[in-house]
């Protein structure tokens, strides 16, 4: 019987085995199903499970296997490179389709980076993995214990044993105060999330292990700092899923510095008036026409870019009304198709097209 309260893997393997861009079995077979699904754009979980095997003997060295089609695709919607609509089509994620991308122009480190990006954004519950009961980053509190343990790294018991049974911050609040990994709670089984996740994460060279002990691997380890220094380990929990969006939100807060000047520098520069359209009045405050600003490309995406996002020509001003429907509207459609127009300089710039700005706002 499944353990519904601790961490677990989907599907039935490791997503990588080796570093990106060598042939392995399974990078190829990862790849492959990325490439497939990518050359469909869309595609219903029943055409995917008819296609998928005929697809992969003929376009990699797949060997025949009882596994069912699923598990093909279920490590990648964990990994948020896929979604799947509540009518089961399935279809790349913008850094699906960036991993992609830059996989096939051989960009190997930026293709960690978009794993890595998206690993900050796994949680449990998932779609990937049924009925698990819990509310957290998995992988967010390991980068986290591991920046803490920087120096000793975590062993592997602790990582094979404790780890997975991590629930709540309860679970955490002594090892806070006593930076003590031997109080946190302990139990012993075989476990896919080690054996497939943790073992995919050394073999891709995100981890690396030195004496029985887990590490960041050094090309990453500045990237991973800087994404989890200030995050408090109470922010790794959540309480109700419907406040994911606004967790997304103060996770930017905590982590990305903003300049305020540029929001009062940028409203200047719009004259104070609604960049939606230009009539749209609202009430004076502080003697001018009251709007606010947004950023057009969301921090919590900074992430994604090496470019600063907190620039002014990232930087709009709305009336409250295009500002409260661009972050909450259920149909984004039509105004942020006004908003990409309207920045389209900056844009075509940093190669952004409509289709990934609209992507970009599923939780915005
Ligand atoms: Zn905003
Ligand atoms: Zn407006």
């Amino acid at each position: 019987m499944a353990n519904n309260y601790r961490w677990q893997a989907p599907g039935n393997g490791k997503i990588f085995d080796k570093p990106l861009g060598e042939s392995s079995y399974m990078n190829s077979r990862t790849i492959t199903v990325l490439k497939y699904i990518s050359s469909k754009s869309k595609v219903s979980q029943s055409e995917f499970e008819r296609e998928i095997k005929t697809y992969l003997a003929v376009h990699t060295e797949y060997e025949k296997n009882d596994s069912t089609p699923a598990h093909f695709f279920r490590p990648l919607l964990f990994l948020g490179f896929l979604k799947i609509s509540s009518s089961k089509v399935l279809e790349l994620t913008i850094e699906g389709d960036k991993f992609l991308y830059f996989y096939e122009e051989k960009d190997y480190a930026k293709c960690k980076k978009y794993i890595l990006n998206q690993l900050d954004n796994s949680k449990y519950p998932s779609i990937a993995t049924k009925d698990v009961k819990l509310q957290l980053f998995p992988f967010r509190i390991l980068f986290k214990l591991l920046l803490f343990e920087h120096e000793n790294g975590l062993s592997r018991e602790f990582i094979k044993e404790q780890l997975i049974y991590l629930k709540s911050y309860d679970d955490v609040v002594l090892y806070e105060k006593s930076k003590n990994l031997k109080k946190i709670a302990k139990d012993i089984e075989y476990d896919k999330f080690y054996t497939w996740v943790i073992n995919s994460l050394v073999n891709i060279e995100v981890l690396q292990v030195k004496n029985a002990h887990y590490f960041i691997a050094d090309d990453i380890y500045e990237h991973v700092k800087g994404l989890y220094k200030n995050l408090s380990f109470e922010s790794l929990f959540f309480n109700d899923e419907t406040l994911l969006c606004q967790l997304d939100t103060q996770t930017a807060h905590e982590r990305y510095k903003r300049d305020a000047r540029l929001i009062q520098e940028a409203k200047t520069r719009d004259n104070f008036t609604c960049q939606i359209d230009a009539k749209h009045q609202t009430f004076i405050s502080k003697g001018v026409n009251y709007v606010e600003g947004h950023h057009v490309l969301p921090m919590f995406q900074q992430k994604n870019f090496s470019f600063n996002l907190d620039v002014l020509e990232n930087i709009i001003s709305l009336c409250p009304s295009c500002h409260r429907e661009i972050h909450s509207a259920d149909n984004k459609h039509e105004i942020l198709k006004k908003l990409y127009k309207h920045n389209i300089l900056f844009m075509r710039k940093n190669s952004i097209s409509q289709e990934d700005l609209q992507k970009m706002y599923y939780c915005a």
